[in-house]
């Protein structure tokens, strides 16, 4: 169902620079339109070094039986990393498509979502260009400005928003926050259109590449963005190959309000293989996030409220004095997952689709957002001769995303593996290194100028 955009039939027709695509003509007959490059004659491989698993050179699926609508971009999921890929393209003037289901309500009389997420200041530059930072209820923002990391044998690492000369560490948001923010924005572009649909077929031949919904329409498209998160089905009909590793563990989350004062500081704990943080939210509210291992984790989500306050409040050592839970606990396992390629042919990965870290550093939404940053910047200054799909194009956006993504999978891996290894001796070790960290200001300020992207 297309719900947005402009109606009846108008991406029946390209149209760029002057031409006008015939609907009656076959796609694989479709000049290429004026400005644009004319795409290459089929050849065994014209692009190697990308794989040729998509390409179907008789056509779409041998069944084109009506005329697909028509995008310069056609983005594939609807997480927060989706919709934000959507509008960054929409805005720069592509006529672009999302498919992607409506954000599920928040659940009568809850407080706050359960899913929040620490965000740095690349995220909101990024949100902020696209004026949906601006539209966000500022009431419920948490700031952060300070960091209190405590190790399994006394060492302490603090961190602060005053001494590394920033604003604040990061800020806690709702994800429905951000999501209903950008709903509302998208449905003010003219040039978007939203399916409320699924992904479920897709072809790349040199000139087009096709996505068929499960609403049964087909859109033809320059370019298909995958951020259709950790189990993609995009990067799946791309043949990119992804490693993944369980933690055994699963993220606990749920939110809480607190006796004490927070004082705008994030707390975390590394404690028995575990990782326990307490986020803060707006008004004496702290958002938990408990990786716990597997069996561990199915028990906390086993307890009533009550037996889960009880049971962070001894893990916090009362941090915080008394707690009241006011949204209940929900868990999401969680993995390491990296991929061999982030683009083919007319396909570029971004988000959970594309990487997928452990949340210990509260870095996943982040890296994702910059993914979209990446690729709007590399479309932004593309030459005029080629389309978006074009793979030197692509292959330039996935050289801007490397190291970061490499940088973070080592960092987040690294600390949760260090802080896994039993013994007195891996504890001494890992204690002594974050005393070492905290004595070094120079230090401390690298580790939050990373974090902060
Ligand atoms: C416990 C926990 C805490 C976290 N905390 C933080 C944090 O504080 N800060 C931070 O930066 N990150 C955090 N993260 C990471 C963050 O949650 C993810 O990186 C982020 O949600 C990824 O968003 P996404 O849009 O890429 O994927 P998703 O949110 O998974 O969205 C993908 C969407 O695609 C849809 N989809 C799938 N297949 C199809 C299809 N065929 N057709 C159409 N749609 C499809 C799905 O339904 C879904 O809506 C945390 C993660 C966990 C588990």
């Amino acid at each position: 169902m297309r719900l947005l955009g402009r109606p009846g039939g108008c991406h029946r027709e390209r149209k760029t620079g002057g031409h006008v695509a015939r609907p009656d003509k076959p796609l694989l007959y479709r000049r290429a339109p004026l400005g644009w490059a004319q795409r290459p004659a089929r050849t065994a491989n014209p692009h190697p070094g990308l794989p040729q698993i998509l390409r179907n050179p008789r056509g779409y699926n041998g069944r084109m039986t009506s005329h697909p609508q028509t995008f310069h971009a056609v983005v594939v999921g609807g997480g927060l990393v989706g919709k934000t890929a959507a509008l960054a393209l929409t805005q720069s003037g592509l006529r672009t498509a999302l498919v992607a289901a409506p954000a599920a309500p928040l659940p009568a009389g809850a407080i706050f979502d359960s899913r929040i997420y620490a965000l740095s200041s690349s995220s909101e530059t990024l949100l902020e260009r696209l004026r949906v930072w601006q539209a966000l209820d500022r009431s419920r923002l948490g700031p952060v400005f300070d960091m209190r990391v405590f190790g399994d044998a006394h060492a302490e690492l603090h961190f602060s928003a005053f001494q590394a000369s920033v604003p604040q560490l990061a800020w806690i948001v709702e994800s429905s926050l951000i999501e209903t923010s950008l709903d509302t924005a998208l449905r003010f572009q003219p040039n978007l259109s939203w399916f409320e649909s699924r992904g479920q077929g897709m072809t790349v031949h040199d000139d087009a590449a096709h996505v068929t919904l499960s609403s049964g329409e087909t859109l033809e498209t320059d370019l298909i963005v995958g951020a259709d998160g950790a189990h993609s089905w995009v990067r799946a009909q791309m043949s990119s190959k992804a490693t993944r590793r369980d933690y055994r563990q699963t993220g606990v989350v749920a939110n809480f309000k607190t006796e004490k004062p927070h004082g705008e500081t994030a707390y975390q704990w590394f404690k028995d293989s575990e990782i326990i943080a307490l986020l803060p939210l707006p008004g004496d509210h702290v958002s938990l996030v408990w990786s716990a291992r597997t069996e561990h984790a199915d028990e906390l989500l086993k307890l009533d409220p009550a037996q889960l306050t009880a049971e962070v409040e001894r893990v916090t050592q009362n941090m915080l004095g008394a707690l009241e839970c006011v949204t209940p606990a929900q868990g999401f396992p969680l993995a390491l997952q990296s991929v061999d390629r982030l683009v083919a042919p007319r396909v570029a990965l971004v988000g959970d689709a594309a990487h997928l870290i452990h949340p210990l550093a509260g870095q996943g939404m982040n890296l994702g957002l910059r993914d979209v940053a990446a690729l709007a910047e590399v479309i932004a200054n593309k030459e005029p001769f080629r389309d978006l799909g074009d793979p030197v194009l692509l292959r330039r956006y996935e050289r801007a995303r490397r190291e970061d993504i490499q940088k973070l999978v080592i960092a987040t891996d690294g600390l949760q593996k260090l802080f896994s290894v039993p013994g007195t001796f891996a504890r001494a070790v890992r204690n002594t290194g974050m005393a070492l960290v905290g004595a070094q200001p120079f230090v401390k300020r690298w580790l939050v100028s990373a974090a902060l992207g």
